[in-house]
């Protein structure tokens, strides 16, 4: 009887388990991964075209925010490198979802010139990367929504100052660009257009850096 129980207890873990991994697990074509990986230069592209054609227009805030940007892009690279080659690697798609919230945090204070504001999103995004890496594993929608939280907390300063038309242009941006990733465009390429239409996501986000300044005092609390 006590056998039964374990056995039937091991068949509904086991079956939770590849409930889980079906719902988190989107099969692209190795191509389809490769395309992932390379698209995933265009918003460095972005802070690239200002950093050569308009050096001067960048702020000490516009440098933090492509450090960042920078920052995410050798994990992303990594992760959806190594799912072209045939390994679905778990521990780099950790890291690389780590890396959004922790780029989050330091797009938060170039955003926001307060540090205040980055402390409380140091608190959120850490709370959402221990979710990450819990050992029980998390849904897609669960990690989606942390992330639109977490975007949501570093545009809104933008909003607070006033700059209405980037903080519009960022989100018209990120919600095309969520769209076609949520519907996966194409057969499997809409991972691959969400990451390019960040190119503009960026254009908007360094755009607003511009606006934050020193001697202006924070964009928030
Ligand atoms: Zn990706």
């Amino acid at each position: 009887m006590r056998d039964q129980g374990l056995e039937n207890h091991s068949t509904v873990k086991k079956i939770m388990k590849e409930a889980l991994i079906t719902e988190t697990h989107v099969a692209y074509s190795s191509f389809q991964e490769a395309l992932n990986c390379v698209s995933m230069i265009f918003p460095s592209l972005a802070c690239l075209w200002f950093i050569l054609y308009h050096p001067s227009t960048l702020t000490r805030h516009s440098w933090i925010l492509i450090l960042g940007t920078f920052l995410h892009l050798p994990f992303s690279m990594t992760y959806h490198g190594l799912c072209a080659v045939g390994n679905d690697s778990e521990f780099w798609k950790r890291l690389d979802l780590s890396l959004i919230h922790v780029v989050s945090c330091i797009y938060a204070y170039a955003l926001s010139n307060s540090p205040l504001y980055f402390a409380a999103n140091v608190v959120v995004n850490i709370r959402h990367i221990c979710t990450i890496w819990a050992k029980t594993g998390r849904h897609k929608a669960e990690r989606s929504s942390n992330i639109m939280q977490a975007v949501a907390l570093y545009l809104l300063p933008i909003l607070f100052s006033g700059d209405v038309s980037n903080f519009s242009g960022a989100v018209l941006t990120f919600v095309l660009g969520g769209f076609l990733f949520q519907i996966n465009f194409l057969g499997g390429y809409g991972h691959s257009l969400f990451h390019a239409i960040f190119i503009g996501f960026q254009y908007y986000l360094i755009s607003a850096t511009q606006k934050v300044g020193v001697g202006k005092g924070p964009n928030c609390f």
